[in-house]
């Protein structure tokens, strides 16, 4: 488009241009407007760089909208770019909408030639090694960054330098070195580009700032946008900026800054200073930092100056900000600000302090934590006052502390861990064939692999500690060594699935204080202060209620403790498993009216017993049971072991008729493809009396509670329906029950179903017309809208999907909200269009998903039910989601 701007002036942005500027040049633009001394410079907006993108070339305007914004720039320093006299120089620095730490691009230096090289010399009081040093700096970035040149080239070069030198280190190289040393980088350079380093500075800040668009581009920022859900499309802004330096001198140096402790939230100023010394460097680790109490010392002047603008800053931004910022023989200069990361704790913390502070009132508190942190704040952790030895490291894929053996196989994991000991799978990286090792083992550690690893997937879904990427890890058939140290089988090692540290023997675990606090002990932190001053208010905002999904009392009692409302999923299959799967195998499989009924009057009052232990813990409050809806396989006897023993038994010639028979009747149930056979309604449908006697003990339990002076309210919830008659059908035989066995007892039993099947979603207006109330079951309504396998697809190649970037989560645990999610509405829109008043729930996985969570309640759900340790996680965001909402 024409008449576009694409570059603005740092005194023409502000901190809310972040989409068009990005972070940086949008903060360094607030900086200059508070008026504090931010080096002069300009920023080239994301939307020249979506253009170059686009098109392979910038647009027309913007080189002419660079010359004039770069002559301002000019004005303001006094010096002309490149000048041989008296250069100016300046960074070229890339800058998105979201933080991308070390993803992108950046070239400082730019300007320098072999002209200006003398100037900068003068400029640094006849500073010659300076000069030669910045400018071997550029060429080197130039040539990495740009024009592609090996570094590894560079760095050979440097440590040839020293070696002829006799060097350690390159501050013991002189300016004729240097000099030296830049030529060769400049025949580098030549070699591999098949041209001379660009001596017009105009030239080389265009190609610089080509470079940072493309390098939005980078494999490694694509793979870290796809990690943490940034969209693709967004491009990088460039800022360029007059270059300050921090190396000229013992008066100089550079630094970092936190307005308050990032780790743990205390109040303070932290950070950081390294004298004589450039940003790279603090980085690059060259020498060791100090505190900033030792800056006072060596510059009280700008120690005090830079404490006055934090408290300025931290004021303005209303949160922790974190500062760089460069020091140039006694002048403070602000390079760059941001509200600033920080961990779980100190997220909780900071924002109860600042509403202590009266910096931000309670609903903005809430915005500035999440659920995921919550859930990290609820995971055990490892008690490290012993100061153990960290063994080594890789990235923290699935929280958790976990202590164990290690293994090296998924078959030696699970024979120990059927024995009994705690195991730790170490592996190169994991495949499909390793998940039941990985089922079996406390933590999974591998030595290769991001967080969209197989391993990090696969763990993260069983909420397995899992630490991956541990790259100087060697593993061999039954040891791994590390940093020189020998891991045997058998050893005990602790991971640390947060912070990614792998220790050596078994590190103390230490459970959450947090969860304590729900539990209702007394705990006496600030943490858990905070905790609870916001959890407070996400239940005074909230619309959504939050049940949990339990099927025994003692779960339903913690869910209770932890907030839960109700029950709204109670899945009765697994009341028939242990001893009394017997008796479901008799059903199922009998012949003859007798033996079904038989079956059914044993097992009449052991579910009314459950249900009676499930009502009394939430006595007075909805619990949702709904009918049994097993895959029929995990309760019959497996095929192939039945077909051998009566082989076995034909070929000796022993009896085999009992066994035979219960065969032909396995063969006769069996299915290729369970989860989408006989199951659920269906199940109810074909089995005389199931239903019904699950019906019958629902309603006994209910009228003998409701006679001992409580307040059971039971919700019966029919699972897999995909038609209104198939509702129909149960619910005519449920009300009979149910009528019969508690009219006036004044208990009120709602029938509902289960919106899970796509057929019933999309037939929701004449489902309605049945049913009391519908709750979505997200993994089947996720299974069948995909058609993917739940049970086998996040082991098999999800990791996979992951990694191309197919979508950036499973869909199994957060909602894909285009395609199940379409669904989901308009089951919704059109049960309520049949009956307004039709309460609608959710008791999938995602129901406990913090961003799942905001999107039920954007559609206008009546709940979100979860398990019991996602409870407080669903309270948080449904919170969450009605301030952002208003
Ligand atoms: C569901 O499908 O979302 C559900 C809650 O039922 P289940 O997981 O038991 O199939
Ligand atoms: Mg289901």
């Amino acid at each position: 488009m024409s008449g576009e701007k694409y570059v603005y002036d740092f005194s023409e942005g502000h901190k809310d241009l972040k989409e068009l500027l990005g972070g940086k040049g949008a903060n360094l633009a607030e900086m200059t407007r508070l008026g504090l001394p931010v080096p002069a410079g300009f920023t080239v907006t994301t939307e020249a760089c979506r253009a170059y993108l686009a098109t392979g070339s910038a647009p027309d305007e913007l080189a002419g909208q660079i010359d004039s914004h770069l002559a301002a720039l000019e004005s303001t320093m006094g010096r002309h770019l490149g000048d041989p006299s008296d250069p100016l120089l300046v960074s070229v620095r890339s800058g998105a909408a979201f933080s991308m730490p070390g993803m992108m691009e950046t070239v400082l230096n730019v300007g320098l030639n072999d002209a200006s090289v003398a100037g900068l010399a003068a400029q640094a009081g006849g500073d010659e090694r300076f000069a030669w040093d910045s400018y071997r700096r550029l060429v080197q970035m130039f040539g990495k960054t740009v024009c592609d040149v090996p570094g590894d080239d560079f760095s050979d070069a440097l440590e040839e330098a020293k070696k002829t030198r006799g060097a350690t280190n390159d501050l013991q190289l002189d300016a004729a070195d240097l000099r030296a040393l830049t030529e060769r980088y400049k025949h580098i350079f030549a070699k591999h580009t098949g041209h001379e380093f660009p001596q017009e500075p105009q030239l080389q800040l265009r190609l610089a700032m080509e470079a940072v668009f493309r390098s939005w581009n980078a494999e490694r920022a694509v793979l870290y946008r796809r990690q943490e859900r940034i969209p693709a499309d967004l491009g990088t802004a460039v800022n360029v900026v007059a270059m300050v330096f921090g190396n000229l001198g013992p008066d100089s140096g550079t630094g970092v800054a936190f307005t308050r402790d990032p780790a743990t939230g205390a109040q303070g100023i932290y950070g950081d200073y390294l004298q004589n010394a450039q940003g790279e460097d603090v980085v690059a680790g060259i020498r060791n930092t100090v505190g900033l109490e030792e800056l006072k010392e060596l510059d009280h002047r700008s120690y005090d100056q830079l404490i006055e603008i934090m408290a300025l800053l931290e004021g303005h931004y209303r949160d922790l900000c974190d500062i760089e910022f460069t020091i140039e023989r006694g002048k403070l200069w602000m390079l760059q600000t941001r509200v600033g990361k920080r961990t779980a704790a100190a997220a909780f913390r900071i924002a109860a302090q600042l509403v202590t502070e009266g910096a931000i009132d309670l609903d903005e508190a809430l915005l500035r934590v999440n659920g995921a942190q919550l859930a990290q704040l609820m995971f055990p952790r490892f008690d490290l006052a012993g100061e153990p030895a960290v063994l080594t490291s890789g990235i923290g894929a699935s929280p958790g502390a976990a202590v164990g053996k290690v293994v090296f196989s998924a078959a030696r994991a699970t024979e120990l861990a059927a024995a009994g000991e705690d195991v730790i799978l170490v592996r190169r990286e994991t495949n499909p064939e390793d998940l039941a090792g990985m089922i079996a083992a406390k933590g999974i550690l591998t030595a290769r692999g991001g967080k969209t690893s197989h391993a990090a997937v696969v763990a993260r879904g069983m909420g397995r500690t899992c630490v991956c990427g541990a790259d100087a890890v060697e593993i061999s058939r039954d040891r791994f060594t590390v940093a020189g140290r020998t891991v045997a089988e058998g050893d005990v090692i602790s991971i640390d699935g947060t912070s990614g540290r792998v220790y050596l023997g078994p590190v103390p675990v230490r459970p959450s204080e947090v969860v304590q606090y729900f539990e209702g002990e007394p705990v006496d932190s600030t943490l858990v202060e905070a905790v609870h001053t916001l959890m407070d208010h996400a239940d005074e905002r909230r619309r959504l209620a939050v049940r949990t999904n339990a099927d025994t009392g003692a779960d339903a009692a913690r869910a209770r403790r932890f907030g839960a409302e109700g029950i709204g999923l109670c899945r009765t299959e697994h009341m028939f498993l242990g001893d009394r799967k017997e008796l479901v195998e008799r059903l199922i499989l009998a012949g003859a009216d007798g033996d079904r009924k038989a079956a059914l009057e044993a097992l009449l009052p052991l579910q009314r017993a459950d249900f009676v232990e499930l009502f009394r813990a939430m006595d007075g409050r909805p619990v949702t049971v709904r009918l049994i809806d097993p895959p029929l396989h995990e309760f019959l006897p497996s095929l192939e072991e039945l077909a051998v023993t009566v082989a076995v038994a034909r070929e000796r010639g022993e009896d085999h008729a009992e066994e035979a028979q219960l065969l032909d009747a396995v063969r006769r149930m069996h299915e290729q493809n369970p989860m989408l056979g006989l199951r659920g309604v269906r199940l109810g449908l074909v089995i005389p009396g199931l239903f019904a006697m699950q019906v019958r003990a629902i309603a006994q339990a209910a009228a003998q509670l409701a006679g001992e002076g409580l307040d059971p309210q039971p919700e019966i919830m029919v699972p897999l329906v995909g038609a209104v008659q198939e509702l129909e059908m149960v619910r005519q035989e449920c009300e009979h029950i149910v009528e019969e066995v508690i009219s006036g007892t004044g208990v009120r039993v709602l029938i509902g179903t289960m919106i899970e099947v796509p057929r019933a979603a999309l037939t929701a207006g004449q489902i309605a017309e049945a049913a009391d109330f519908f709750s979505f079951g997200t993994n089947d309504l996720t299974q069948m809208g995909w058609g993917f396998s739940r049970d086998d697809v996040e082991g098999a190649f999800f990791w996979r999907y992951l990694e191309l970037g197919i979508f950036g989560i499973s869909p199994f645990e957060s909602i894909d909200r285009e395609g199940v999610g379409r669904l989901i509405r308009i089951a919704t829109d059109e049960g309520r269009a049949v009956k307004p008043d039709l309460k609608i729930g959710v008791c999938g996985e995602h129901g406990g998903d913090p961003e799942s969570v905001h999107f039920f309640h954007d559609v206008g759900l009546d709940y979100v039910s979860c398990s019991p340790f996602r409870v407080p996680v669903a309270r948080l965001e449904a919170g969450r989601a009605a301030i952002t909402r208003s």
